[in-house]
């Protein structure tokens, strides 16, 4: 179950937002919302940074500065799975998931469940709209297990 969006819909929603809070609308910032509307999956400023060398040279700093716009537009969600670094991820066009986190390695999987969509989905809160949510289990994944009981046995 995929949020119906077209990147038009996404770069009107931006534009608004720019105009609304008398930001310049650059040629840099559309082509970083474009980049981070293709990509699936999370990725963190410096991976789209690199990513983004090839087709439109940005700079580190600009590429922070959009994803701090794109957060306030809601245009992005911003994940911060343990102490690693912020991991970022598009918010139209991506299945509602929620997220296992090893606090180990670090591994991020992700899963949905339709349960659990559909109870949040149902749920109604006396005073407060819910946009999107996702859940974050924290434990540890299958090769750390096997490594820590490697260690054990020896
Ligand atoms: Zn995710
Ligand atoms: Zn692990």
């Amino acid at each position: 179950m995929r949020d119906e969006y077209s990147l038009e819909s996404v770069k009107e929603i931006f534009t608004k937002f720019l105009v609304d809070k008398k930001h310049r609308k650059t040629p840099e910032r559309y082509a970083i919302l474009e980049r981070v509307y293709t990509h699936d999956g999370h990725f963190s400023a410096e991976l789209l940074y690199k990513a983004m060398q090839s087709d439109y040279r940005v700079s580190l700093a600009t590429i922070y500065n959009t994803l701090e716009l794109l957060l306030e537009c809601k245009l992005v969600v911003k994940h911060q799975f343990g102490d690693q670094i912020a991991q970022y991820e598009k918010t139209f066009g991506t299945v509602k998931h929620n997220h296992l986190v090893c606090t180990s390695c670090g591994k991020i999987k992700e899963f949905s469940d339709k349960k659990i969509r559909t109870l949040i989905q149902n749920k109604r809160f006396a005073q407060f709209d819910v946009s999107y949510y996702s859940l974050y289990l924290y434990g540890t994944c299958k090769k750390c297990k096997i490594e820590s009981e490697k260690n054990k046995n020896k």
